[in-house]
């Protein structure tokens, strides 16, 4: 009596499909050719489990299996003739069998352990996108919301990002490698069937054309958090392109360009705006009243002040990005000289200079004498 098909597999008769798996799983881990290069005696072996998987797998198959016997089945050409499979050509001989696509991809997995080359059914992170955007001085201090529209690589909702219905490649057996020469002088090289992907999209999807993801343009918030700089990177996360098979999504970085403003200088976080005044106010003092970015603030500024003096104003600059208070502000002194057009005021100015000689013109003179 011939070797049934739970035989084979080393199965009971009343066998979970589960544990049917587990057992094809264990011995196509063993005998699988790619895994046994130039060995016939584990080709055949391959051969025969699985075609008692293909069937025993199958709960239709099976129960026709189980009522018909072994040889009447085998012999009513009910099952998958797997005597003549050509590893050459595997794919004609597996047709569309899916039931072997997740033993494989478990077989193999993504590959990098045993070197092989990256298999496409593996989850792949999508990519990153970078959207530089111009904001207005105004968001720097205060933040903002804005919309953009984002043009990004969606998964296809037709086919759910696989690009179509998908069979295990038949020249390679789902490895992705190929062997050429035999024994011990075989090499690897990538599959030129499917390149190395180790599945064949034997029916591609109409919506995405096979490849599994489409652009659109998607209206996209982000918020401009208070502090941003020029080239500051604002990441939305999960709106960069999504990933390929089942893959996480990347993220979108909106990559900020600050319009500068006509008065405020920024360095840092502080910020600097000139502010002038007129030598009456530098020669005796007084309250001035001086922009900042949240509204105008009165100084007093001493008698004396002279060219370019900076007043700071704690915590009127930007706000820091990571939080945790402002920059200040800095009101740097600029004095305008009026042009005295009265013959009275000439003669009291002259009057006045007579008393407040420069104190040092003499000394830079004897400096600067080389
Ligand atoms: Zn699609
Ligand atoms: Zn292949």
């Amino acid at each position: 009596m011939a070797e049934t098909y739970y035989d084979i597999l080393g199965v009971s008769k009343n066998a979970t499909q589960d544990e049917i798996k587990k057992a094809y799983r264990k011995l196509a881990r063993k005998y699988h050719p790619d895994l046994n290069p130039g060995n016939k005696e584990a080709e055949e072996k391959f051969k025969k489990i699985s075609e008692a998987y293909a069937v025993l797998s199958d709960p239709e198959k099976r129960k026709q299996y189980d009522t018909l016997g072994h040889d009447a089945f085998t012999s009513s050409g009910q099952g998958y003739d797997f005597s003549n499979m050509n590893f050459e050509n595997f794919k004609t001989t597996f047709g569309d069998f899916d039931i072997f696509k997740d033993i494989f991809e478990d077989l193999f997995g993504t590959g990098t352990k045993t070197g092989r080359s990256k298999r496409a059914s593996a989850p792949q992170r999508g990519e990153d996108l970078y959207y530089n955007i111009q904001i207005p001085f105004r968001d720097v201090i205060f933040g903002n919301e804005v919309e953009l529209n984002v043009r990004r690589l969606k998964n296809c909702d037709t086919c759910f990002g696989k690009g179509g219905d998908k069979s295990i490649c038949g020249v390679c057996g789902g490895s992705g490698v190929v062997r050429q020469g035999s024994g011990f002088f075989a090499i690897s090289t990538t599959c030129p069937q499917c390149k190395g992907e180790g599945e064949i999209i034997y029916k591609p999807c109409n919506k995405c054309g096979g490849k599994g993801r489409f652009y659109v343009t998607e209206r996209i918030k982000v918020r401009i958090p208070p502090g941003v700089d020029n080239n500051s990177k604002i990441r939305v996360p999960g709106k960069g392109n999504d990933g390929l098979n089942g893959g996480l999504s990347g993220d979108l970085y909106i990559v900020t360009n600050v319009i500068p403003h006509e008065i405020y200088k920024r360095e840092g976080d502080n910020l600097y705006v000139n502010v002038d005044i007129d030598m009456f106010e530098a020669a005796l003092g007084g309250k001035i009243t001086v922009p900042t970015p949240y509204g105008a603030v009165n100084i007093n500024i001493p008698a004396g002040t002279q060219p370019g003096q900076k007043f700071r104003i704690r915590g009127k600059g930007v706000p820091h990005l990571k939080g945790g208070g402002n920059g200040d502000l800095y009101i740097v002194i600029n004095v305008k000289i009026p042009q005295v057009a009265v013959d009275e005021d000439r003669k009291l100015l002259r009057e006045m200079s007579k008393r407040y000689p420069l104190a040092n013109r003499d000394q830079l003179l004897t400096k600067g004498r080389l």
